[in-house]
């Protein structure tokens, strides 16, 4: 048994050797990349029935020397396991509350928030809501500018540390939203108890929703479903004009997809809004 325990490993040596290589080489490059700033924040717009800008929600990207712009499903998820998310996580963060309270400096105080994306690992360290705090204060932005996006995932840690944090957080203006809706377990549960204000219809159903009967159903029950219990629910994802129609009419009142824009640099986002009108 030995024996082929050994060449079982010596076969599969070179594919186990390369993921090794590829995972340690990745997780080498994003510490350094953290000390290069090669991240960055990009910023998705969210729209309201009327076209106008209602929110947006900043997306990392980082900028590799070489390779160009990595998307984060190719970081984000090694960057959780190795704990580098809170390192990562931190400079989204300060970025964002950075450039939230610069943008009010130039454009009064904006009715809309940015919306930043919150890993499990993140939310659920025992500093994170002094950190949020810190940051706040440091930077000057406006607390209700800032709403943090959190998944399933993330409550199904321990609801009662997600719901002391929530609050602490939200006794300061912070607000939340629910992301991916509709693709954990328990959504029901979750709505009930934690002190939401936003849900966020995850794209995987709005984009079916003309083709798809079941998709089309399940988009409707959620719009009811935030509605009757005075949440607010954007949908991700709208790529058609038909599809927002078909959102607005079941009562979605915000918008979010590559239909008004792709996530863009904050220079690029300016002009949504420093420029006067969107889109
Ligand atoms: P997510 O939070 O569900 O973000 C939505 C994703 O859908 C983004 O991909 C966005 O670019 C993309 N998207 C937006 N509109 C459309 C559309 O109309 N059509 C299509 N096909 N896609 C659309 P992105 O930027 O690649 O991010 C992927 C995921 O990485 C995010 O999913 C989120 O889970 C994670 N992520 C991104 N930035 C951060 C971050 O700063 N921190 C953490 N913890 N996770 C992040
Ligand atoms: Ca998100
Ligand atoms: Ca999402
Ligand atoms: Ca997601």
């Amino acid at each position: 048994a030995k024996a082929s325990g050994r060449n079982t490993l010596r076969r599969f040596d070179p594919v186990m050797q390369a993921t090794v290589n590829r995972r340690v080489r990745t997780e080498a490059e994003v510490r350094r990349a953290l000390e290069h700033m090669e991240f960055e924040p990009y910023y998705q717009p969210q729209v309201d029935l009327t076209g106008r800008l209602a929110g947006a929600e900043a997306l990392v990207r980082w900028q590799h020397p070489h390779r160009g712009i990595v998307p984060p499903m190719e970081f984000i998820p090694l960057a959780e396991e190795t704990g580098l998310i809170f390192g990562l996580g931190h400079f989204m963060l300060e970025r964002v509350c950075r450039q939230v309270a610069a943008w009010t400096s130039v454009a009064g105080h904006p009715q809309w928030c940015v919306a930043v994306n919150v890993s499990a690992r993140q939310f659920h360290h025992p500093d994170f809501v002094q950190e949020v705090f810190s940051l706040i204060d440091e930077t000057g932005a406006g607390a209700h500018q800032l709403q943090l996006e959190l998944t399933e995932s993330s409550l199904l840690v321990d609801m009662d540390d997600t719901i002391s944090k929530m609050k602490a957080l939200k006794s300061r203006g912070v607000s939340f939203s629910l992301d991916d809706f509709g693709t954990g377990y328990s959504s029901l549960y979750y709505l009930k108890h934690l002190p939401l204000d936003q849900i966020k219809i995850d794209q995987r159903f709005v984009r079916g929703v003309l083709d798809d009967a079941n998709d089309a159903a399940i988009v409707r029950a959620i719009i009811a479903l935030a509605r009757s219990l005075g949440l607010n629910v954007i949908a991700e994802g709208v790529e058609d004009r038909r599809v927002q129609s078909f959102l607005a009419n079941e009562g979605c009142p915000m918008f979010q997809g590559y239909l008004y824009s792709r996530p863009v640099p904050r220079d690029e986002f300016e002009r949504f809004f420093l420029n006067g009108e969107l889109l």
